[in-house]
Order: C-alpha cells, then structure tokens, then sequence
C-alpha cells in the first residue's frame, strides 16, 4: 500500500477551547499534526506519515511558510512510494494557499487540503471526518490535482473561496461547482480532475517576492490608496471592482497612471460569483474568473 502524506499547517482543525461549548474563542493551532492522525482510529488501515510543516492560524499565513509548503509537497510526491498529499489548513486563507500550490505545482498525484470550522475540543468538532475524508479522497485511484476536502464536498484547487465565517459547510466553489462528493470513503465525481501547467518550485524559492496588494472600489473610493501603494513600491495592485470589474472615475483614473508607470494591474469583481464579461476595449486588464485573493497570488506569481 503506498503512503499518504499529511502535513500540518496549523488551524482550527488543529485549535483548542477552554470549553468544549465554545466554538469560537478558541486557538488555533495547537495540537500537533501527529496527534491529530492518530486520534481517529478508522485512519489506522492506512500507510500514513505526518509531518509539521508549521503551527499557525492561517489568518497569519505568510510567503515563508508557503516556500516550505511548496518544498515539502513537491518532495513527498516526488517519492514512488507516496500515492498522494494532504495539507491541515487553516480555513481563513485555504483558498489563496490552493491557488498557490495549483499553480506552482499542477501535481499529477493528489493534494487535498482540509480544515475545520470548529477547534478539536468541540462538542462536534468537525475536523476528524475532514481529514479522514481528505485521506480517502487522496487516495482515490488516478486522484490528481491541488482539491480541498471539507463538510463533505470536494472542490479544485482553483475553484475553492471561503464563503461563510462561521458554519461547518463554509467553502464553496462558485459557478464552477464541487468537483464531487465524498461519500463513505468514495469519492463520486462530477467532473475532470484539476489539471494544469505548473509554474515551477524554482520560480517561488526567491524571497523578494513583489508587493502586490489589493484595492476595491466602493462608494465615494478614490485614487489616494493606489497612489499610495506606488510609493509604497508596489509591484502589482489587484483592483477589486463592482459588478463586471466597474472601477469608479478617480480609482480607474490613478491605476490607469499606476499601470502606465509600469504597475501591472488586473481587475477583477467584488461579487461572490462568475466571472467578468469584456467588451474588448478595457484599458486595465481582466483576471476573467478569478476572485481578487487567486488574482493577488497569480499577479505575485507572474512578477516573480
Ligand atoms: N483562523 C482560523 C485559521 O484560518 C480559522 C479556521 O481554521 O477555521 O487558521
């Protein structure tokens, strides 16, 4: 049997409360990766080996500890006697870390990242059936591809968006829908695996990563934060816009002179869902689907 490979991040899944009926002044990242395996005794039929990568809430995710990350992934899976990886995150920025591995690693096995809404001391803490799920879902013959496993349902790595602070069922993966559901230990399907060109380890082990922030349009917004990130030194700006990508006049005007200054600027919506519909003549371009926090890493990821 080949080896699943679990590494610990950090997060609720791995947080503790004083009482178990508190499921939200807790703290998060606590418990060890290892002993949050071998506290769930139906993962006992499998090869597993865990592994800490970091123990942080994932609100403090930074670009350090997504180096390691991408290093440890892309070394476990480099490995023949490993069928695939799991990832305990934190829920906060599960998202943006998915895109990130995605995209610099398109991997042809397996990695499932899963999490928890509720800490492991809860009355029904949530984070055991996730990463038993995740485990089976990471082992599912011909599995591929960056997936978040959590409540259930299982979403590609650059579909996945956080959608709610506080229930079990918090992630989403917008228009493009779940990518299946796992189901007593199988998987049913409902479309391809994850698939894609990776970018390559190389591109992200520099650490001068570009400053790449993110601005939205709202009302009465105007250019004073886009000015300001320019002389912050920003190399990118991810402007969030209304409804199609919709930037008002002084937003639009200042990253107009910011891209024109050599800031590379993608516009993106601040709607939950779909994608930006272009007439063709839009003079800052469009990331399509992506949400600002996937644009924000693909922009850091491109300038790199
Ligand atoms: N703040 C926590 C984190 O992202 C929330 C969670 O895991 O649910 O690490």
């Amino acid at each position: 049997m080949k080896r699943i490979v679990i590494l610990g991040t950090g997060g609720t899944i791995a947080g503790q409360s004083r009482s178990a009926g508190d499921n939200v002044g807790y703290a998060a990242a606590q418990i060890a990766v290892a002993d949050l395996v071998t506290a769930i005794p139906a993962l006992s039929g499998f090869a597993l080996e865990a592994e800490q990568v970091a123990q942080i809430d994932s609100k403090d995710m930074d670009f350090a500890v997504w180096r390691r990350l991408a290093q440890r992934t892309a070394h476990h899976l480099a490995r023949d006697d490993v069928a695939g990886v799991v990832i305990t995150h934190g829920t906060d920025t599960l998202e943006e870390t998915a895109w990130f591995l995605q995209r610099v690693l398109a991997p042809d096995k397996a990695v499932v990242l899963t999490a928890a809404m509720r800490p492991a001391t809860a009355l029904a803490a949530d984070g055991p059936q996730n990463l038993l799920d995740a485990v089976h879902l990471a082992a599912q013959p011909g599995a591929r591809g960056v997936m978040a496993c959590v409540a259930g349902v299982v979403h590609a790595g650059c579909d996945v968006r956080k959608v709610h602070p506080y229930r079990v069922d918090a992630f989403d993966s917008g228009d493009a829908g779940p990518l299946g559901y796992m189901e007593e230990g199988s998987l049913r399907r409902l479309r391809d695996w994850p698939h894609g060109v990776p970018l390559g380890l190389a591109r992200v082990l520099r650490e001068d990563w570009p400053r790449v922030d993110i601005v939205m349009n709202c009302a009465g917004a105007d250019g004073a934060l886009v000015d300001a990130l320019r002389a912050l030194g920003a190399r990118g700006i991810v402007a969030a816009g209304t409804g199609n990508g919709t930037l008002g006049a002084p937003l639009e005007d200042a990253l107009l002179r910011a891209q024109a200054a050599g800031v590379a600027v993608l516009r993106t919506s601040r709607t939950a869902r779909g994608r930006l519909i272009d007439s063709g003549d839009a003079a800052l371009p469009s990331a399509g689907a992506m949400t600002p926090v996937q644009a924000r890493v693909e922009l850091m990821l491109r300038l790199l």
